[in-house]
């Protein structure tokens, strides 16, 4: 049997539960149907019916708030060494069931085997992180005055809502739900419509490493019902929301009412400036890293090409050389670079952009068509002899398609990095030290890496600027939104008090 026959052989003994029962949403440590009926799940492999999904709204939205703020309080008081316990246990879980978590994923978005056993693994080192800072999460300042002993400490918000995209379902929601689990809130977790799979194994693998009932909790459905409660809940003290730009700003004004506190990352149109000095060897491997891993249905994905003249011809031959040999395939074959996109209607937007590319005057100089109707599959694109005022260049196309644009000058390709909506990651490709200072410094971006692709380490702040988000994960940044700053002061002795209406 072939690796891939094995993996479609695993994957069926996974799925044979959810065909029988479908997904259910868990709410208090209870499955309960969706009080909306159900919706059917679709893999992009074969566009087959994966199962039923319970369809929440309103009604399940309120038994989930109210299950996570009955939850909270003895999840908030628990002794922090217990919580990293807990937390670490999940951990451990995740990893023992990681394949099961890969395989799942893979089928449900049509992401690579070679890049989601990756990410399961992350899910399990999100966990560890945040675990191992419960135990500080709380810890404030002392900040002592002449009159007074100041101190600052910090408290768990309350119940949150976390919100999440299909592409990397499991190691996006673990970045959210593992760092507010550790400074002690409460979650109710909206997974995206098109990727319920992950999400349920989560709450179940949580749950079965001993997180009490109520603590997280996941509600399935679509965005414009139960997401949009789950933002308008009175008892929901936060949402960290990762999708659509547009969205994000949708959510904030559903959350005006409230007061909701929001933590938004969003799209992105990231440059990658290559110089004519750089290691052009190790950019090209970065520069095709970069837009064509994990589908190029990343936020993180450098899609628009920046290439000095003096080297665009030499680079953007081998570029198409390569991207040409990229294989595309069967998800679960080990051997597979890119899968099918994740749903029709994603497919049919991507694909839109090969007639938009040639309307507005590119060249399609790799790939830029369909392969077959039997799943989602294209073959992987580059447009050349593109200007940043296409709609290629400006457009979050959010697939493995790349726009290459030239410049001469360090001023110009500043200019065309900035000229964009968006501002999440940057990229630059320079031997000159001094002009990777200057050029990082400039790139209006929330993460800039220089002389390598996006390599994400826990500590660092992630998050973006402009129309790519507000606020940042990682390390500490992460318990800033989850909790709240409180400031105690303590006389250190009779200090004069103004006296009124003595
Ligand atoms: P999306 O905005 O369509 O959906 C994201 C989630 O929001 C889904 O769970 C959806 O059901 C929900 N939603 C939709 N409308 C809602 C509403 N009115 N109220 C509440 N919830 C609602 O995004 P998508 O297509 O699933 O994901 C792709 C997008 O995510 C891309 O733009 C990508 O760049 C972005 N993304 C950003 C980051 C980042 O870190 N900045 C990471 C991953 C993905």
């Amino acid at each position: 049997m072939s690796a891939l026959e094995q993996n479609i052989e695993k994957l069926s003994g996974f799925l044979a539960r959810f065909k029988e029962t479908g997904i259910r949403n868990r709410i208090g440590g209870e499955d309960r149907d969706g009080a909306g009926g159900t919706f059917e799940t679709i893999s992009p492999v074969d566009k087959s019916v994966t199962c039923d999904v319970a369809r929440g709204n309103e009604t399940d939205v309120d038994a989930a708030a109210k299950a996570a703020s009955d939850a909270f309080p003895a999840w908030r008081d628990m002794p922090a060494t217990e919580r990293r316990r807990i937390l670490l246990n999940v951990a451990d879980a995740i990893e023992a069931r990681a394949e099961e978590i890969a395989l799942c994923e893979c089928w449900d978005t049509g992401q690579t085997l070679r890049f989601m056993s990756k990410a399961a693994l992350r899910g399990a080192e999100n966990f560890r992180f945040f675990a191992d800072q419960a135990t500080s999460a709380r810890d404030g300042k002392h900040l002592p005055s002449p009159t007074l002993m100041n101190v600052s400490t910090r408290k768990p918000i309350g119940p949150v809502g976390v919100i999440t995209p299909w592409n990397t379902p499991f190691m996006l929601s673990t970045w959210k739900i593992a760092p507010a689990l550790a400074a002690g809130c409460t979650v109710v977790h909206k997974p995206a419509e098109d990727s319920p799979l992950s999400a349920r194994l989560l709450v179940e693998i949580a749950e079965d490493a001993g997180l009490p009932p109520g603590v997280l909790n996941t509600v399935n459905g679509y965005g414009h019902d139960a997401g949009k409660r789950l933002t308008e809940h009175p008892a929901i003290k936060a949402i960290a929301f990762v999708g659509e730009s547009r969205t994000g700003s949708i959510i904030t004004k559903q959350g005006a009412d409230t007061l909701k506190r929001m933590h938004l990352e969003l799209g992105g149109k990231n440059p990658v400036i290559v110089f004519d000095d750089a290691d052009l060897d190790r950019a090209l491997d970065a520069v095709i890293f970069m837009i064509f891993s994990i589908n190029g249905e990343r936020c993180t994905s450098s899609s628009r090409l920046l290439i000095q003249d003096t080297i665009k011809e030499e680079f953007e031959a081998k570029l198409v050389e390569r991207v040409n040999n990229i294989k595309v395939g069967h998800p679960l074959d080990p051997a597979t670079e890119i899968g099918p996109l994740v749903t029709e209607e994603h497919y049919n937007k991507v694909t839109s952009y090969f007639d938009k590319a040639t309307e507005d005057g590119a060249t399609i100089a790799a790939g830029g068509v369909k392969l077959g109707d039997e799943g989602y599959f294209i073959r992987p694109t580059v447009f050349t002899n593109a200007t940043n005022q296409m709609r290629i260049a400006r457009e979050e196309i959010f697939g493995p398609v790349l726009t290459s644009i030239p410049f001469s000058t360090e001023e110009e390709a500043l200019e065309i990095a900035n000229d964009t909506d968006y501002g999440l990651t940057g990229y630059v490709w320079t031997n000159d030290l001094t002009r990777a200072l200057r050029v990082s410094d400039k790139v209006e971006a929330g993460m800039v890496w220089v002389n390598s692709e996006n390599v994400r380490h826990l500590p660092t702040p992630f998050g973006g600027v402009k129309a790519s988000g507000i606020g940042r994960d990682g390390g500490d940044w992460s318990f800033e939104f989850y909790m709240e700053q409180k400031h105690i002061g303590f006389a250190t002795g009779q200090h004069k008090i103004m006296r009124l209406g003595a």
